[in-house]
């Protein structure tokens, strides 16, 4: 058990509990979920990707539904437009107590099919990030299908990329190897990405439709609209899902401008808020989310949006949740972000 998880666990018995529940927090606490289902050992991509079980994901909103006042990014243009002369930071201030923001990447159809029907029974609201490229494709996200490539490749070596990516692979390294792939891909221009990810796809053979699992699946279009229709807010994670800060000018106006276009001819409606994929960003990037339109985007460094006249509406840190975090540590990292949140 890791330093935190012990102190979260000394710290959060009941009475220190029901202290703190009472005190009114001032800051913006937004919680960063992907996936939400079930493991199972032979899970066939990558299991990080899965935030919380369904039965500690009811667990979580039922804390949460005791003690926040869930709100999501419509509601905070609301508050802005009710108070135009303030700044931001300010603007925090005049929320509710306690105001939080539960929030989706990437647009896995467990978020609907899961997620929300016990969102609903606590009558909580979220915020689901749809990278569009994977809406109704009939395939999986790249980096679950560069996860299952690995599982399957026979051990020996791969060489990938005139051998700028070559290792070699067995039954004890792949995770590794798949860690190293990801970091590979990073230092790729966009097109050189899906090049290498292609290239992955032939040697490992893998063919989407031989190997059909119900876990992993990206939303459709259909079940987006049912999401917004259940009063959740859309917001974009790009086209692609690639590295934003590795783009070039065009590409980031078709990933960031194209994909809110995209969402709001299929929703009827404007969107306000936008994800950075992988958390990747430099300040064109974030320059680019101002231009086209969004009012509010979340980057992916852990921690609570204090009112504090650094915070940039543009760049708002978020809680990540964690299928290896205890009740206790979810529950820290709410309740004394400064003890538990570095
Ligand atoms: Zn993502």
């Amino acid at each position: 058990m890791g330093k935190k998880e012990r102190l979260a666990k000394i710290l959060m018995q009941s009475w220190v509990e029901r202290l703190l529940v009472q005190k009114k927090r001032r800051h913006l606490s937004i919680l960063a979920y992907h996936s939400v289902q079930e493991f199972t050992q032979d899970y066939p991509y990558n299991a990080e990707n899965i935030s919380a079980y369904p039965n500690v994901f009811a667990e979580q909103m039922d804390f949460v539904s005791k003690h926040f006042n869930v709100i999501n990014f419509y509601d905070l243009v609301r508050y802005q437009s009710a108070y135009p002369n303030l700044l931001f930071p300010q603007l925090l201030k005049l929320l509710p107590p306690n105001s939080m923001i539960i929030t989706f990447d990437d647009g896995y159809a467990d978020n609907l099919n899961i997620a929300l029907p016990i969102m609903k029974s606590y009558g909580l609201t979220g915020v689901v990030y749809i990278s569009t490229d994977f809406v109704d494709q009939q395939k999986l996200f790249w980096f679950d299908e560069v996860a299952r490539c690995m599982q399957v490749l026979p051990e020996g070596p791969i060489n990938i990329f005139n051998n700028r990516f070559s290792v070699h692979l067995n039954d004890t390294n792949r995770e590794k190897q798949r860690r190293a792939f990801g970091r590979f891909l990073q230092t790729l221009t966009d097109n050189e990405r899906l090049e290498a990810i292609e290239e992955l796809r032939h040697i490992s053979q893998y063919n989407f439709d031989s190997c059909k699992f119900s876990c992993g699946m990206p939303l459709s279009w259909e079940q987006v609209r049912q999401l917004r229709s259940e009063g959740i807010e859309i917001g974009s994670h790009t086209r692609n899902h690639g590295f934003l800060d590795v783009m070039n000018e065009e590409e980031l106006l078709d990933q960031i401008a194209g994909s809110k276009e995209q969402i709001e001819s299929q929703i009827g409606e404007s969107i306000v808020s936008f994800s950075y994929p992988n958390g990747n960003f430099h300040q064109g990037v974030v320059d680019t989310v101002k231009e086209a339109g969004y009012q509010f985007a979340v980057n992916y460094k852990h921690n609570i949006a204090k009112s504090s006249i650094k915070l940039n509406r543009f760049l708002l840190p978020r809680l990540h949740v964690e299928t290896d975090m205890s009740m206790s540590l979810f529950k820290g990292n709410l309740l004394m972000p400064s003890t538990f949140v570095r």
